[in-house]
């Protein structure tokens, strides 16, 4: 799988479609699950939130710049032009999940949304409005059936649910402002705000310290970066233009 097939959407387990029911908290489902560890396997799509690195860190008692270059890899996404962080497949092993250990999770407590969820998929709005849909899986094994709020609390999916909010309607915005930063600087300039925009949303955290309060911090702190290297790009293209027009005086003078 290519990364620009992959992107922050808003949206885990790869969107909602027609066949998938949304269900209510009251609601039921069924589903069969063997424990194979099948799901884990093959797996080249598991996008994390900085919410979810920030969480497996705290689970290895790793700072998580380091956790994603040990089990991460990373690009721009081709359509939020955000930072995108998943999984890195251990290729030597059929492209396994990297924390797939003897059939099992090893971050079980700390897994990804997408893989806490899972047979759900998860849905979240620009104002927060969260919803959740069922996916048929052709599984077979133990029966598992469950209301939608029961098996969000067994999963730990409902404890997690404000950050993931959090997560998904800013990185909502941002999306929306990545236009008007990529038209004010230039590639080398660009490069620079693209990495304190992945130091914003996935690595500048303190795993002793809650998250969703330095995310916040964050953010103002990549708003702030943002002006400065508006204001740098400003500077360097007037240098350029004075450069210029310095050098056409100069011709100018030596035709004479
Ligand atoms: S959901 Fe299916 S593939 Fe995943 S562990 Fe259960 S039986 Fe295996
Ligand atoms: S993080 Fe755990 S549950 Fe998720 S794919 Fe990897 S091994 Fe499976």
């Amino acid at each position: 799988m290519k990364d620009g097939e992959l992107d922050l959407c808003g949206a885990e387990s790869g969107g909602h479609a027609p066949d998938m029911p949304y269900l209510a908290a009251g609601d039921s489902f069924t589903f069969q699950c063997a424990g194979c560890g099948g799901c884990c396997r093959g797996r080249e799509d598991l996008v994390l939130s900085g919410y979810d690195l920030y969480r497996l860190a705290r689970r290895l008692d790793l700072p998580p710049k380091i956790t994603a270059r040990a089990f991460c890899r990373s690009h721009i996404g081709t359509v939020s032009r955000l930072p995108v962080l998943r999984l890195a497949p251990v290729k030597a092993e059929g492209n396994n999940c990297p924390f797939l250990s003897g059939g099992r999770c090893a971050v079980h407590e700390a897994r990804p949304l997408a893989c806490a969820l899972y047979p759900l998929g998860q849905e979240i709005s620009r104002d927060g409005t969260v919803r959740y849909y069922f996916q048929k899986t052709a599984c077979g094994g133990k029966a598992f059936r469950a209301t939608l709020a029961d098996y969000l609390a067994a999963q730990g999916v409902a404890e997690r649910e404000r950050c993931d909010v959090l997560w998904a309607t800013r990185c909502m915005e941002l999306e929306q402002q990545a236009p008007g930063w990529e038209a004010a600087l230039g590639p080398v300039i660009l490069r620079r705000f693209q990495a304190k925009l992945a130091d914003a949303l996935y690595y500048r955290f303190d795993t002793a310290r809650p998250w969703a309060e330095q995310f916040c911090e964050n953010l103002a702190w990549l708003a702030g970066e943002r002006v400065r290297l508006e204001a740098m790009q400003q500077t360097l293209l007037s240098k350029k233009r004075m450069d210029a027009f310095k050098s056409i005086n100069n011709g100018g003078t030596s035709d004479e």
